[in-house]
């Protein structure tokens, strides 16, 4: 028996009330069967597209694909809802950020994925848009003199590198994995970095010519996908990136999993509570960068800025 979430009695399925449960959905009481699982999953992202007006019936949708099981996951999922969408379109994106050791095995999977499912693929390097690649930038010691954690080079840049990808493929909207534990860890981490500014994470936002980043799995729990993606039998990449260990949001995950160990609606409540207050206290609009052109709060936005002063590092 496949035990994610406490199961905690035998007896049928609560949806279909013939099957054997597999998983226990703490926050509901619903006890799921295999095949059960899958479809309310199906069912719980197309609700979540709807809700929060997410994806439109006529997008060309570049879906961020890491090789991960969250990702992959999205990609199947999306391909299953897309077919009641005959104008969207689906395009499956890797960024290879230089990482040594780390991407090859990822990029695999993703690419061979992508195709079963007939998405197209393409990739992107850090090193082909940037001139440099995480690992040169860390191992050559140019992100200790600019100060920053590879993280945060591999995040900022990450995302500058899908916008550009999106730009290039005319891409309408990028959909990333973010699942509801990644929304509120980013909600946590931006009230410790004591951000004045916090914008709503994986919502429809198009301010200033922007192409918008959804987050369809914003109500999913990370450990429902990763039980998706086992019962699918998705191959997703099991290395894990030898930067891990340096990031505050592994710390701050840390935290919420013991908080939410006993109170199952924990991040749910956490999710609905904070952004009923940034929507109640605003947020502030963007201007445009002068360098990139993307819209920012900064007159050169973080990313430009970051990739300038890691080239002039590594220059020096
Ligand atoms: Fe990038 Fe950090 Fe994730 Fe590694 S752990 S892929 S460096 S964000
Ligand atoms: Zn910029």
């Amino acid at each position: 028996m496949i035990e994610v979430g406490c199961l905690e009695a035998a007896g049928a399925c609560t949806f279909c009330g013939e099957k054997r449960p597999v998983y226990f959905r703490r926050y509901s009481g619903e006890r799921l069967c295999a095949q059960c699982f899958c479809s309310s999953m199906v069912d719980r992202v197309r609700r979540t597209i709807s809700k929060y007006d997410l994806l439109r019936y006529d997008d060309r949708i570049l879906v961020a694909v890491s090789g991960g099981k969250d990702s992959l996951s999205l990609l199947k999922i999306l391909s299953l809802i897309e077919r009641d969408f005959p104008h969207a379109r689906l395009y499956a994106v890797t960024i290879d950020e230089g990482i040594e050791g780390y991407r090859s095995e990822a990029m695999k999977a993703a690419e061979s994925f992508s195709s079963s499912l007939g998405i197209p693929f393409k990739s992107f390097s850090f090193k082909e848009l940037f001139g440099f690649g995480l690992s040169e930038a860390v191992e050559s010691g140019a992100a200790e003199k600019v100060g920053v954690q590879p993280c945060t080079i591999c995040g900022v840049l990450r995302r500058k590198a899908l916008v550009i990808a999106a730009r290039r493929l005319g891409a309408t909207v990028i959909a990333t994995a973010h699942t509801l534990d990644d929304v509120v860890q980013t909600y946590l981490l931006n009230l410790l970095k004591g951000e004045g500014n916090i914008k709503p994470v994986g919502l429809r936002r198009e301010e200033g010519g922007a192409v918008p980043r959804v987050a369809p799995f914003r109500l999913t729990p990370q450990r429902e996908v990763a039980l998706y993606a086992y019962l699918q039998g998705i191959p997703f990449q099991t290395i894990t990136c030898p930067y891990t260990h340096t990031s505050m949001r592994d710390r701050v995950r840390s935290f919420l999993n013991w908080y939410s160990a006993n109170r199952p609606e924990a991040l749910f409540s956490f999710l609905n509570n904070f952004e009923r207050l940034i929507t109640r206290a605003g947020y502030g609009g963007e201007q445009v960068c002068e360098l990139c052109g993307e819209p920012s709060s900064r007159r050169i936005c973080r990313a430009c800025e970051l990739e300038q002063r890691i080239r002039d590092a590594l220059r020096a």
